[in-house]
């Protein structure tokens, strides 16, 4: 997907082919994983001051109604945006909020045999599947060392959203 294609996409949807939008199709393509829409807004905000919050907020709108990104909640509250083409499952991490992200492939089964059984159509990609991940649920290791985890799920999603190591 290149900025140029999705500025089209954007501007058949009725919108218009600004400079500022150009800027922030360029920051979304760029920003690998998943990152929230204040990570996006402030990033771009603070490189280009002429751009408006809410001129980034209005076009992450218009980029998901065109297909183009995701949101995914991944913990309390917590939602980040994502390219929706890349076919992932979110697992995270109570504990330590790491992120894995699983082949949407893995669930297909599970998914199928749901929709057969209870014809209900499952919407995996909404929210991630929560548990505890190989570090932490590791018996003779203490609880993570960095921080407690916070219930209010937070603004640190940069730095946790990345693949686990
Ligand atoms: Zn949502
Ligand atoms: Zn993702
Ligand atoms: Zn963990």
């Amino acid at each position: 997907m290149d900025a140029d294609s999705v500025l089209d996409a954007l501007a058949a949807a009725g919108g218009r082919r600004t400079s500022a939008r150009q800027v922030i199709v360029q920051a979304v393509l760029a920003a690998k994983g998943h990152v929230t829409a204040d990570e996006l807004a402030s990033d771009i905000h603070r490189r280009f001051p002429s751009i408006n919050i809410s001129t980034v907020y209005r076009t992450l709108e218009a980029l998901e109604e065109i297909g183009v990104i995701d949101h995914v909640h991944l913990g309390h509250g917590r939602a980040v945006y994502h390219l929706a083409d890349e076919e992932h499952q979110h697992l995270v991490c109570e504990r330590c909020e790491a992120v894995i992200e699983l082949p949407a492939s893995k669930l297909r089964p599970l998914l199928r045999a749901i929709e057969r059984d209870h014809n209900f159509e499952v919407d995996r990609r909404h929210f991630a599947i929560v548990g505890l991940c190989e570090k932490c649920r590791e018996p003779n290791r203490r609880r993570s060392p960095a921080e407690p985890p916070s219930s209010q799920g937070g603004r640190s999603a940069r730095g946790r959203s990345s693949r686990n190591r």
